[in-house]
């Protein structure tokens, strides 16, 4: 049973127009503006937070409150204003079954602009039919695909709400994140010596081959359901005259269990120490938490919320992992509860991006139920 009319028309011309706004990261003033006067049409305090002013951006995130009945919960629906490049001149296409492509000289911007759609459509849908509700906030934030620089830095004490929907993953509708892995980023240095390679190649100690031989020893790729390691990075240039002294390796390593993260990481460490160490060079080894990981379980009640949404809304909910990081790890980070999901589009960052606005229409149907269930 679906209790409201969710307006198909509206949602066609609002994100047609929204994905033609250009809001490359950093870039998204001309779509913060629009969305203040959007927001406030509907009854919403709009405030513009710091985050733009510490990123040198056009604008900070947005943070909008509308009141609602206080003996329910605050709720908040969460997208992303900014898109990835190649994403300026955005000319959208709609086919014969209305899936919105761009001209494939451009990604489309579906991500995030399908889910900033939906939450308009969703608090329209609320607003217009009377129907009973908490207070709501709507957060829409900068810099998301610049490592969610922009929610980072969300002024998290402007956020009243304690639970909230985030609409910004691929999967088909019906999907919730309920996990999403602690990510780490690694850097090693690996110091030989130099020698003429062709004069006395015993004199110097390679780089490349003790870089090599730790690699060769370090867990890497898939360790176990939960846990990847990936070299992405392997550097030492030179000429082909010269033992090569100096290599830079940049890696990463999520898991779902941060212990099990942690014994990882040990175990990539030693093998650069102790194999440069074996071979008389020496490693220089750094690693940095980039994201907090998640776990909502079966009994968590924003999940359970969102389940009863998406099947309000007429779909069956699918839980799935995440294997990346979303506004919602910066969240869940920060104290909130926040289940993003699923919202159809599809080949996102590449300029086959597309999107059905039959999902986007779906998306506001979950997205109004989670505000209004009891
Ligand atoms: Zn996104």
């Amino acid at each position: 049973m679906n209790a409201f009319e969710i307006d198909r028309s509206w949602i066609r011309k609002a994100f047609l127009e929204f994905v033609q706004i250009d809001s490359p990261s950093l870039c998204e003033g001309k779509m913060a503006n629009r969305l203040q006067a959007e927001l406030e049409n509907l009854g919403f305090s709009v405030y513009e937070d710091g985050a733009g002013v510490k990123l040198g951006g056009q604008t900070g995130n947005l943070i909008a409150h509308l009141d609602g009945d206080s003996s329910r919960p605050a709720l908040f629906l969460a997208a992303h204003m900014d898109t990835v490049q190649p994403g300026v001149g955005i000319r959208p296409k709609v086919d014969e079954q209305d899936v919105v492509w761009s001209d494939h000289s451009t990604i489309l911007g579906a991500d995030d602009k399908a889910g900033v759609t939906a939450i308009l459509a969703a608090v329209k849908a609320v607003v217009e039919s009377n129907a009973p509700h908490g207070p709501i906030e709507v957060i829409f934030t900068i810099a998301e695909e610049m490592g969610l620089q922009g929610a980072k830095h969300l002024e998290y004490d402007k956020v009243k709400a304690r639970a909230g929907l985030s609409l910004d993953s691929s999967g088909p509708l019906g999907s919730l994140v309920v996990a999403a892995p602690t990510q780490v980023r690694w850097e090693a240095q690996v110091f030989g010596k130099s020698a003429h390679a062709g004069v006395e190649p015993e004199n110097g100690i390679s780089a490349i081959k003790v870089a090599a031989q730790a690699v060769a020893r370090m867990p890497h790729g898939r360790i176990d359901k939960q846990t990847t390691v990936n070299v992405g990075s392997f550097v030492g240039e030179g000429p082909t005259n010269v033992v090569r002294d100096r290599v830079q390796l940049v890696g990463e390593a999520r898991s779902l269990h941060p212990d099990r993260l942690s014994g990882v990481m040990d175990e990539i460490r030693t093998a650069f120490v102790t194999t440069a160490e074996s071979l008389g060079a020496r490693a220089e080894f750094s690693a940095a938490k980039m994201y907090d990981g998640f776990h909502f379980d079966e009994d968590n009640p924003v999940r359970q919320r969102v389940e009863a949404a998406i099947l309000q809304a007429g779909y069956r909910p699918n839980p799935i992992q995440s294997g990346g990081g979303s506004d919602a790890n910066m969240y869940t980070a920060n104290g909130l509860t926040a289940v993003n999901i699923g919202i159809g589009y599809e080949q996102i960052h590449s300029t086959q991006e597309h999107v059905s606005l039959r999902d986007i229409e779906g998306a506001a149907e979950v997205a109004a139920a989670f505000l209004t269930l009891l």
